[in-house]
């Protein structure tokens, strides 16, 4: 068994997500686990520390959640490192894109309703014309139906 030994320390704590105002680190209570392997408990026979792991916990697990968005946040004993912005692109560009990508889904999404709907009209608008000349036809055919029968019947008359 390592040993273990706990301290209280001032750590820094931030939202997982960065886009989110959290993910600015902000000094929270933590507890710094040190956790200590002697060279006796790696099966070595030398007086001393092999290697050791620390973690770092919050003391109070209240603080494990971000007040901004309500995700979950971690916390470190060390400020985040900044680098040098050596390909001169913006670190949150691949966010842009995915609110692009987002943005030209539902343009396009819309553009296949707008298209749907027209052609909706369009079949319905056709139906109507289809029904006006369906019901123009039957008046023509009993027209004509009258007619066949009115000429018939002098016909049959100046038979008679
Ligand atoms: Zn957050």
């Amino acid at each position: 068994m390592p040993t273990v030994t706990e301290t209280a320390i001032t750590g820094l704590a931030f939202c997982i997500d960065a886009r989110c105002p959290g993910y600015n680190q902000q000094p929270v209570q933590a507890v710094k686990r040190l956790l200590e392997f002697s060279f006796v408990e790696q099966g070595g026979d030398l007086p001393g520390i092999e290697h050791s792991t620390s973690q770092v916990f919050f003391a109070d697990e209240a603080d494990a959640v971000c007040q901004h968005c309500g995700k979950p946040r971690l916390v470190e004993d060390h400020e985040r490192p900044e680098y040098a912005n050596a390909s001169g692109r913006d670190p949150m560009e691949i966010f842009h894109y995915q609110g692009q990508a987002a943005n030209t889904l539902r343009e396009l999404q819309l553009a296949h309703e707008n298209e749907r709907l027209r052609h909706e009209a369009e079949v319905s608008e056709l139906r109507g014309q289809l029904a006006a000349q369906g019901a123009l036809m039957e008046r023509m055919a009993s027209q004509l139906d009258d007619l066949t029968a009115a000429r018939r019947r002098p016909a049959r008359k100046e038979n008679e």
